[in-house]
């Protein structure tokens, strides 16, 4: 019934969460900031953090050229970095990108190996402890143990996976996602919403899972109609956030599917937003696997207070669009890689290769020939 649960990450939410609970001083005595080059400002969460180091006399360093979906190589730098300079513990602020190099950064700082010895998933010693920030809502990453990165050399991206890099502390402050411009928004709130549904869909899935899932799925459904009339208020934003993070707890446990292994490849070879990139295949994926589990479908549509697939569709369209267009090769060689995708064993029913070109094809703008 509920195999395993374990959540080691203590999550403070509310507006000034940070300044209200200092807990997360005392991890250490000098951090390592790890940010973008604008998320850190930009949010407001950097400033906030800089003065409550300087108050409290703690000597610190500031790392802010973490890349949106960060490389072996920006890690690498990154790591260097937090080992010369002595930190010994890591506060990561942005969204997913600076939250999982930061989580890479806290292997390789206590570690003697490079960026690609990540995935072996064995470590000498234990990585830095972390506090999360997150300033987009978003990947949950503040809850995972997962960290996502860029790996050229295969042309895609890789995760590693470790108990130890749970965040010690994460901070919901929703006034740190004011700022985010639109599309980010919406892109990130539909990533978050592909993990309850992928989470909850999963073959991993617990009653545990299911519970935090629909509930998580509720919430996104309840700020649809703002989302679509921009009207933002801190309180959806802290919906919005706070849904984020519990899909985050859902995805910890269940891993994602075949969406997030597919979406994958869209980033790497078109930029495409990681949220955007799952949200365009979201409506195939259901259609895919509504006889394998169309109860559980249908208690989806019921949580998103719409009727069918249809609908469904009508709603994912309103949010994202893409106007990029895919050769048929292109739509091949995406399959054949995302057909080795870690997540395929998670998917209610198992795709083959030509399921995953069918439900790129039915996804995606195709070029004419
Ligand atoms: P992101 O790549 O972290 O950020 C997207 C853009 O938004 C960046 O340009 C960033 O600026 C900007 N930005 C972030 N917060 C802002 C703010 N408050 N105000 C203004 N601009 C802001 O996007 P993301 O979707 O949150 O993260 C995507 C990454 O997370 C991907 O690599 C994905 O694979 C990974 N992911 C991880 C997990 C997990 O469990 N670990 C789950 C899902 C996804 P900067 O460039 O300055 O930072
Ligand atoms: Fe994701």
């Amino acid at each position: 019934m509920l195999p395993k649960f374990h959540m080691p990450t203590c999550v403070f939410m509310g507006e000034n969460c940070l300044f209200e609970k200092t807990d997360f001083l005392k991890l250490g005595k000098k951090p390592i900031i790890i940010t973008g080059k604008n998320s850190g400002t930009a949010s407001g969460a950097l400033p906030d953090v800089l003065k409550l180091l300087q108050e409290n006399k703690m000597d610190y360093v500031v790392f802010d050229q973490i890349i949106n979906n960060p490389t072996l190589e920006n890690v690498d730098a990154a790591g260097i970095f937090a080992k010369e300079s002595n930190a010994d513990f890591v506060i990561a602020i942005g969204g997913g990108s600076p939250l999982d190099a930061a989580k890479a950064v806290s292997v390789l700082a206590s570690n003697n190996i490079s960026a690609k010895n990540l995935f072996d998933g064995e470590f000498k010693n234990k990585p830095l402890p972390i506090v999360a920030i997150p300033t987009t809502a978003g990947t949950g990453s503040e809850v995972t143990p997962y960290s996502i990165l860029t790996v050229n050399s295969i042309e895609s991206k890789r995760n590693f996976s470790s108990e130890y890099i749970f965040p010690k502390y994460a901070y919901l402050d929703a006034k740190y996602t004011e700022n985010l411009p639109y599309n980010v928004c919406v892109n990130t709130a539909v990533d978050a919403f592909s993990h309850s549904l992928e989470g909850y869909l999963c073959n991993k899935s617990s009653v545990m899972t299911d519970y935090i899932a629909l509930e998580a799925i509720k919430l996104f459904s309840e700020c649809i109609k703002p989302i679509l009339n921009k009207s933002l208020t801190f309180e959806i934003r802290e919906k919005l956030l706070y849904m984020s993070m519990l899909s985050g707890i859902v995805i910890a446990h269940t891993g994602t599917t075949i969406v997030h292994g597919m979406g994958y490849n869209l980033t790497y070879f078109k930029n495409i937003p990681h949220g955007l990139a799952n949200g365009l295949l979201l409506s195939e994926f259901l259609k895919f696997n509504y006889d394998t589990v169309f109860d559980k479908i249908e208690s989806v549509f019921k949580a998103l207070k719409i009727k069918d697939i249809f609908e469904f569709e009508g709603v994912m369209k309103s949010l994202i669009s893409c106007n990029e267009v895919f050769t048929r090769d292109e739509i091949l060689k995406y399959s054949s890689i995302a057909i080795a995708s870690k997540s395929l064993p998670n998917n209610p029913k198992i795709p083959d290769l030509k399921d995953i070109t069918e439900i790129y094809s039915k996804s995606l703008k195709l070029k004419e020939l």
